[in-house]
């Protein structure tokens, strides 16, 4: 399976970092290597000074697709959970300046936080599209989110990447970041919330 990761698209996110707002998704990808065992702490690669936090909203694909269409895109997903896309933003920096890939920064082991806990679109008590996550830190709100503040809705996301790849039952999508990224250090706690359940709780080791 892999795990697909939306970048840049909440507008007040972009803005954070200073990218421009896109025309049009922009992807990259994890392996299913990146994904942190449950129940296991973050430790810090030693090999970069500043991982931030990116909590992000996750759709499981249900079924295979290829080139799907955006009013189709709703049956290919049943369920839908949370997790962090932990990204070396000091490696990501020099990788955009050198126009190089981002693997390095966002696919190493252990950068993809995904909750155990996957939950059915109708059973959020609101319309999924509205649902609202957050992420707390040392048990203060950083980052928090929904669907309706999105630049692109998860089914042109959809469509989008199923253009260039088939998508497969099991491969996860990764939605995007809100505002409010930022660096973790050795001893913080992370805990993710959808609705308000708590999705994860991550210890982070330096
Ligand atoms: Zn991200």
């Amino acid at each position: 399976m892999k795990l697909i990761c939306i970048g840049r698209n909440y507008g007040d996110h972009a803005r954070e970092l200073g990218n421009a707002i896109p025309s049009e998704p922009l992807f990259f990808l994890k392996p299913d290597s990146a994904i942190l065992p449950p129940r296991h702490p973050f430790y810090i690669p030693s090999w970069s000074q500043e991982i931030h936090h990116e909590v992000e909203l996750l759709v499981r694909i249900s079924r295979n697709g290829k080139s799907i269409a955006p009013e189709f895109a709703h049956r290919y997903f049943e369920k839908v959970s949370l997790g962090i896309d932990f990204t070396a933003r000091d490696i990501q920096q020099m990788a955009k300046e050198k126009g190089h890939p981002w693997e390095k920064a966002k696919a190493f082991d252990g950068s993809a936080v995904v909750s155990n806990q996957w939950i059915s679109k109708s059973a959020l008590g609101v319309p999924w599209e509205e649902c609202r996550f957050e992420l707390l830190k040392n048990g203060e709100t950083v980052q928090s989110g929904s669907p309706t503040e999105m630049l692109f809705h998860v089914h042109d996301l959809i469509a989008y990447v199923s253009q260039f790849m088939t998508l497969k039952m099991g491969d996860i999508l990764f939605t995007g970041t809100p505002a409010g990224v930022g660096p973790v250090q050795d001893g913080d706690q992370l805990e993710g919330r959808l609705e308000r359940q708590t999705m994860f709780k991550v210890h982070v080791h330096g």
